[in-house]
C-alpha cells in the first residue's frame, strides 16, 4: 500500500483550484440602449462557466471549504443531493482533483444534468424523495462511503467568505475598470442560497463604493417578504418556478444587511425578459437570467427618471439550455410582459410600475 501525503494532495488540490478559479473570467456583455439615457447597461455572463452556470463558483469554493477543513482528502468520495447545476459543478470539480463523485438526483431530473454529471465522469442514481430531502439521503450515501456530501445551502455561508479566487464582484470591477462608469450605480443578482448576493453587497461595503445591490425575487419565494419585514426566520413552504432562484425560507447565506432593495417579480415576466432580450439584443438567456433582466429594466427606469447618469449590471446566471421547458407562469401569460419591456424601451418607463401590465 502507497502511503498518500494527506497534506501535500490538499496543497495540490487547492492550488489546482485556485488555477482553475484565476482562469478567464466570464464575459461582462454590454447591451444597447438609447445613447440619450446616459446609462449603461452590463450582464456579467455567469452561464459561461465550463459548467454553463453560477453555481460554479459556489461548488469551487464549497470543495475548497471541505478541503481546507481536512473534511474531503485525496480517497474521500464526493456525494451531492440535488437535481440542479450544483450536481455538475460537483462533477467537474471531482474530476479536476482526482476524486470519484455520486450525485443522488430526483426522479425527474432534467437530462442536462445527467448528462452533464456523466461528462465529468461522475455517477448518478435516483432517489424517490422530495426535493427538500434529498440531502439527506446524500449525507446518508456519504456516510455509507466514508466520505462527504456537498450542502451547498447549509455551507455556502462559510464557504464564500474565503476561498481566494476571484469573486463575481472582483470579476465586475475589474471589467469595469476604464468604461465611462466604472463604478455601477446597481448591481442586480437573483438569490438561491444567497451566496452570489451576499457575496457582492460585502464586496460594494467592504471598498467603500457608492453603489447599491438589488435582489430580485419570483413570486412564493421567502426572500421579498422576509427582506421586507426583517425576519430571517420568514418561510413561505412554496417552490419557485424559476430554476435556481427563489426559495421557501430564506436560506442561512443570504445576508439581508447588504441589500439594499428585493424587487418582487412575476413569474410571467421572467419567460417574457428572455424572449425581449433574444429579439433586441441577440442574446440567448435562461429564465433566472430573465429575472434579473426585469429587474435592471426598473432600475434604469429610475436613474433615467432623475437624469442620474451611470452604470447598471445584473448577474445572469443561467444560459439557454435546449431541454428548458419555460416555467409556466402562475397567473399571467408572458406577453403583456413583454410589451411592457418594449414600452421601456421607447419612453423609459419602468416596466414594473407600468400601467399595462397585469
Ligand atoms: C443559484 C442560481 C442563482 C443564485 O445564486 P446563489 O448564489 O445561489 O444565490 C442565480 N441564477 C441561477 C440560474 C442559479 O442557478
Amino acid at each position: 500500500m502507497t502511503v498518500v501525503d494527506v497534506n501535500s494532495w490538499a496543497a495540490r488540490a487547492i492550488r489546482r483550484l485556485h488555477a482553475e478559479g484565476g482562469g478567464a473570467q466570464t464575459p461582462l456583455r454590454r447591451l444597447p440602449l438609447p445613447a440619450g439615457w446616459h446609462v449603461e447597461v452590463y450582464l456579467k455572463d455567469e452561464s459561461a462557466h465550463p459548467t454553463g452556470t453560477v453555481k460554479h463558483r459556489l461548488v469551487r469554493a464549497l470543495y475548497c471549504h471541505a478541503i481546507a477543513s481536512g473534511r474531503i482528502g485525496p480517497e474521500t468520495e464526493v456525494v451531492t443531493g440535488t437535481g440542479g447545476p450544483v450536481a455538475v459543478a460537483g462533477a467537474y470539480f471531482a474530476r479536476l482533483l482526482g476524486l470519484s463523485f455520486t450525485a443522488v438526483l430526483p426522479a425527474r431530473t432534467p437530462a442536462a444534468v445527467r448528462d452533464g454529471v456523466e461528462r465529468y465522469g461522475g455517477r448518478w442514481h435516483t432517489a424517490e424523495q422530495p426535493p427538500a430531502a434529498l440531502q439527506r439521503e446524500a449525507a446518508q450515501v456519504a456516510e455509507g462511503l466514508g466520505g462527504h456530501a456537498l450542502d451547498h445551502f447549509a455551507d455556502a455561508a462559510q464557504a464564500v467568505l474565503g476561498c481566494g479566487a476571484p469573486t463575481v464582484a472582483d470579476e465586475i470591477f475589474d471589467q469595469l475598470r476604464g468604461t465611462g462608469h466604472p463604478v455601477p450605480r446597481w448591481i442586480v443578482t437573483g438569490a438561491g442560497t444567497g451566496a452570489t448576493s451576499a457575496t457582492t453587497g460585502r464586496h460594494l461595503r467592504r471598498h467603500g463604493y457608492d453603489a447599491r445591490l438589488a435582489v430580485v425575487d419570483p413570486e412564493g419565494s421567502a426572500y421579498f417578504p422576509g427582506w421586507t419585514l426583517g425576519r430571517r426566520d420568514y418561510t413561505t413552504g412554496l417552490p419557485s418556478r424559476i430554476p435556481g432562484i427563489g426559495r421557501p425560507r430564506v436560506e442561512p447565506a443570504f445576508e439581508p444587511g447588504v441589500v439594499d432593495l428585493v424587487i418582487p417579480v412575476p413569474d410571467a415576466a421572467s419567460p417574457a425578459a428572455v424572449r425581449w432580450l433574444a429579439r433586441t439584443a441577440g442574446l440567448a438567456a435562461g429564465p433566472a437570467t430573465g429575472t434579473v433582466l426585469w429587474g435592471l429594466c426598473h432600475l434604469v427606469a429610475g436613474l433615467v427618471e432623475r437624469g442620474t447618469p451611470g452604470s447598471v449590471v445584473a448577474v445572469a446566471g443561467d444560459g439557454a439550455r435546449p431541454d428548458d421547458t419555460v416555467p409556466a407562469a402562475r397567473s399571467h401569460a408572458p406577453d403583456p410582459y413583454e410589451a411592457a419591456l418594449d414600452r421601456f424601451l421607447s419612453t423609459a418607463r419602468s416596466p414594473v410600475v407600468d400601467g399595462g401590465v397585469g
